[in-house]
């Protein structure tokens, strides 16, 4: 069948009007910032006091894109006779975002919860080789990952919190008993009491933080 003369036009003309109805979609960037899940895969960021070095990241990596320097360092041993330790000591930490294809992998397989998901995106270059972040600008990164979502109701309590829990009730215990036990009592050479203060200004042979058995010396030894 032929089609009806004009047809097109109408059709055109239907979608638009559908479309001019309709709420735009569209984010004026960079004037409006985008509204994106807290859990975008932006970039990845670095909390490096958490990485002992032990390179999983990197031997996971698809790419071979994280690069990681690090020496060792002798511990001195914490008890006399005890043995020393060695630990590793990050020396560079570094992804190139131009290979990384945001898989995850190195997050996941990190045992010391060192690397996180940012939803930071802002960091194009103009030049492919500044695509290679090293270890102070993935820190930056690290403060601009959202917090944990919150636990299921009746959830588990994570291991960590317990302990961290545990210390604080432990360290609020000690410190209630410290302040509800007495005052020790003054030594000797220590500033006086007051009653004691009182009594010497009423007794002028007794100076005031001088004991009894103190001033009752002389007298015995006058006796023999
Ligand atoms: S997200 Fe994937 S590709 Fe990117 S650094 Fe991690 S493991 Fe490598
Ligand atoms: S896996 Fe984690 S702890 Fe190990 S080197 Fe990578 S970031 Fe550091």
């Amino acid at each position: 069948m032929a089609p009806i003369p004009g047809s097109g036009l109408a059709k055109g003309l239907a979608v638009t009007l559908r479309t001019m109805t309709k709420k735009s979609v569209t984010d004026q960037y960079p004037d409006t910032q985008p509204d994106l899940p807290p859990r975008t895969r932006g970039v990845i960021g670095l909390f490096e006091e958490n990485c002992t070095v032990c390179m999983l990241c990197a031997r996971e990596c698809p790419d071979w894109c994280i690069y990681i320097d690090s020496h060792k360092e002798t511990v001195p041993a914490a008890t006399p006779g005890g043995r020393e330790r060695s630990r590793n000591v990050l020396d560079r930490f570094a992804i190139d975002f131009s290979l990384c294809m945001y898989c995850g992998i190195c997050i996941e397989v990190c045992p010391f919860d060192a690397l996180f998901w940012s939803p930071e995106f802002e960091y194009a270059e103009t030049d492919i080789r500044d695509l290679t972040h090293e270890r102070d600008k993935l820190r930056e990164w690290m403060w601009t990952v959202p917090a944990p979502p919150a636990l299921d109701p009746g959830a588990e309590e994570p291991k960590e919190l317990a302990a961290a829990r545990k210390t604080a009730e432990k360290l609020a215990a000690t410190q209630a008993t410290d302040t509800a036990a007495p005052p020790p009592a003054p030594s000797a050479g220590s500033e006086p009491h007051a009653d004691e203060q009182a009594r010497a200004a009423e007794s002028p042979t007794r100076p005031a933080g001088e004991s009894k058995q103190q001033t009752d010396q002389p007298r015995q030894e006058g006796r023999e």
